[in-house]
């Protein structure tokens, strides 16, 4: 058994319930949202989860990935792995070229670790402005957000409307970090082997680390920054907030994608 699993994987109690809620949402988005519905997928375990129900289930759900051009190379083998897995294509988003050239001839290709500011100009040129593109033309978005995951996630809606009105479903908002394990090891879903070695929440290469024994789950990503800069924008932008269908629930600990 995988270290990941083996560490992670636990049933708990209302699980089924959950996992219940979570396909009646997906459902009802796929019908909502007829050809235009992408699942944004970071490739992490929570993503992969919803891409192996987004197959299952045969739902009219796109999924895509961000391509920063720093990827690990095992995140880049699982794309290909989870396509021949399911029998789909993800689509993959790049950044301009014209754009990285431009940022690397001027900052260098470590600028991520000189200055906040650094870090997220990298990160708004390679993964929030593709992400623009990825939802253009979309009317709603699936996240692996779970509650859990951070302070700033804690009160992640299953719904809500980003900054372009958009739906922005997280239908993993009530999962557990043992959840998302128990699901991928009970139905053999492909993951990022990192997740065997320690690192929970993955990210670019430069920015990601293997955590040790009792650190947070998401101390791995931009570890040299303090705790309250650690987002890459992807996810800052939405503020009408609404629920739908099913109370919100909370657990304990907790990883990120
Ligand atoms: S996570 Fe790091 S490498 Fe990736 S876009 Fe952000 S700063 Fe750049």
């Amino acid at each position: 058994m995988s270290t990941a699993i083996k560490l992670y994987a636990r049933e708990t109690p209302g699980f089924a319930d959950r996992l219940a809620h979570t396909v009646a949402l997906l459902r009802c988005a796929a019908a909502d949202h007829p050809g235009r519905i992408v699942l944004a997928s970071s490739l992490g375990a929570e993503d992969m989860v919803l891409t192996d129900l987004i197959a299952k289930e045969r739902l009219g759900i796109a999924v895509a990935t961000l391509q920063t051009g720093k990827l690990h190379a095992q995140t880049l083998a699982l794309v290909q792995r989870a396509e021949a897995h399911y029998g789909l294509t993800i689509e993959l988003h790049h950044p301009r070229t014209e754009a990285v050239v431009h940022f690397v001839q001027r900052h260098g290709d470590d600028a991520m670790y000189r200055s906040v500011e650094l870090r997220k100009a990298c990160c708004a040129m390679r993964k929030v402005e593709p992400l623009e593109r990825l939802l253009a033309g979309r009317t709603a978005w699936v996240t692996g957000l779970r509650r859990e995951q951070s302070g700033a996630r804690a009160a992640v809606p299953f719904i809500e409307a980003d900054e372009h009105a958009r739906s922005k479903i997280s239908p993993l908002a009530d999962w557990s970090w043992h959840d998302v394990w128990h699901y991928i090891g009970s139905r053999h879903v492909p993951y990022n082997p990192l997740h065997d070695e320690f690192m929970p929440s993955i990210g670019c290469a430069p920015c990601t680390r293997a955590i040790a024994v009792g650190e947070d789950f998401r101390s791995g990503r931009w570890w040299w920054e303090n705790e309250d800069a650690k987002e890459c924008g992807l996810h800052v932008q939405a503020h009408s907030v609404s629920t739908i269908g099913r109370s919100q629930s909370q657990h304990s600990e907790g990883a990120s994608a």
